[in-house]
């Protein structure tokens, strides 16, 4: 059986360096696809496949999940699962406010669509197949069609690479399953399940996120281990410094730690950065100073808050895959009670994984912004002492 991996990372660690250096070092002549999410990651992956290759060798595809299940999972099947498909071409309709049901007046909800309808369930009349219900309507094409579907994707790539596979939910489990099973390749998952802040489906389930549980659980067997799951080879993180990668950790005490990468390269980094280091209570009359000595990128936790903002600033959502070396976060009362005072505070999922994608956005300086309204006092980390000077 060829390898296949499920990496988990922390943030900062590289992921997507380390699979285009993997197929660089591995698979180098191999027919290669790589998936993920955003297009910014696919242009992110394509610029790094140049940086090592000198240019981008057409053995190597870089596509969206939803291409993906297009080429490989739709196209061929469609009209297996709905006839009068047969000849027509579909469209992607990017509605992300569709549901399945609706609701009347009176509170009752119903379905949109009869039962055995999957026209009505998953096309608009023109076609356009529900963004949200791509991965599902895949599985009912991939339901009669497994050996066919796992035959075009050995013809396709020697290895497939999958990034940012947080992003997976539940319906896109079974495509996974699939291919973790039954594909002759190689296969790399990376993904940092802590990172998962915002679902791209409302369908995506409770264990959506969950990608590394789920082969863990479901696609490997007490007899035969389809894939291995390393926890430890992305463990390191290159961009943050080990205050911040302690409070990072802290967040999620049952994940494997985040650490300081102390690689050569990272050491120099850290050694020739001259300001300030650290975490920070920030003080609501300090704002304003801290913002003027040091620039920092405010994250803020939705565009609705009222503040008085100066800087660069985004909300913590659009912050995935940005660093800053000094970030100054405005926390929401939960985050701020568990930072400045109980470790112990029920953070809900989503929160967590704000939290953590804020405090890992810094390099080496992190700012934390404390209230006077609060009701707890801020016992665990020290307040920025506004005198100090930047050298
Ligand atoms: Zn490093």
């Amino acid at each position: 059986m060829a390898n296949k991996k499920c990496l988990v990372a922390c943030a900062g660690s590289g992921k997507t360096t380390f699979l285009v250096s993997e197929v660089w070092e591995q698979y180098r002549n191999d027919s290669v696809i790589f998936v993920t999410f955003t297009i910014t990651n696919q242009k992110n992956i394509s610029d790094k496949i140049i940086e090592k290759y000198g240019f981008h060798p057409s053995k190597i595809k870089v596509m969206g999940w939803y291409e993906f299940l297009f080429k490989f999972f739709i196209l061929p099947y469609k009209a297996d699962v709905i006839p009068a498909l047969n000849g027509k071409s579909i469209s992607l309709c990017f509605d992300s406010d569709y549901t399945k049901t609706y609701t009347t007046k009176d509170g009752k909800t119903f379905s949109k669509y009869k039962k055995d309808d999957k026209k009505k369930k998953y096309f608009t009349q023109t076609w356009g197949l529900h963004k949200d219900l791509v991965s599902e309507f895949a599985c009912e094409c991939l339901a009669t069609n497994k050996d066919s579907v796992a035959r075009r994707l050995n013809e396709s790539a020697n290895i497939i690479c999958f990034d940012e596979s947080q992003d997976f939910g539940e319906t896109d489990f079974k495509i996974i399953h699939l291919i973790c099973r039954n594909f002759k390749g190689a296969v790399l998952i990376a993904t940092d399940p802590r990172q998962y802040i915002y679902s791209p489906s409302k369908y995506h389930g409770k264990n959506g996120g969950k990608i590394h549980q789920f082969i863990a659980n479901k696609v490997n067997t007490k007899r035969h281990e389809y894939v291995t799951i390393d926890e430890t080879s992305l463990s390191y993180s290159h961009r943050c410094n080990a205050e911040i990668c302690k409070l990072a950790s802290l967040v999620f005490p049952d994940e494997p730690l985040t650490q300081e990468c102390k690689c050569p390269h990272c050491a120099t980094r850290r050694m020739e950065y001259f300001s300030i280091k650290g975490v920070f209570a920030v003080k609501e009359s300090d704002i304003e100073r801290f913002i003027e000595q040091f620039s920092p990128l405010s994250l803020i936790h939705s565009r609705r808050e009222t503040l008085t903002l100066i800087g660069k600033y985004m909300t913590i959502g659009d912050s995935k895959g940005t660093e800053s070396d000094i970030v100054l976060l405005y926390p929401t009362e939960d985050m701020a009670k568990f930072v400045f005072q109980d470790r112990s505070t029920l953070l809900k999922p989503q929160t967590k994984s704000k939290l953590y994608v804020s405090v890992t956005r810094a390099r080496h300086c992190i700012g934390i912004v404390y209230r006077q309204k609060y009701r707890f006092s801020n016992d665990l980390i020290p307040f920025w002492n506004n005198t100090y000077i930047k050298i």
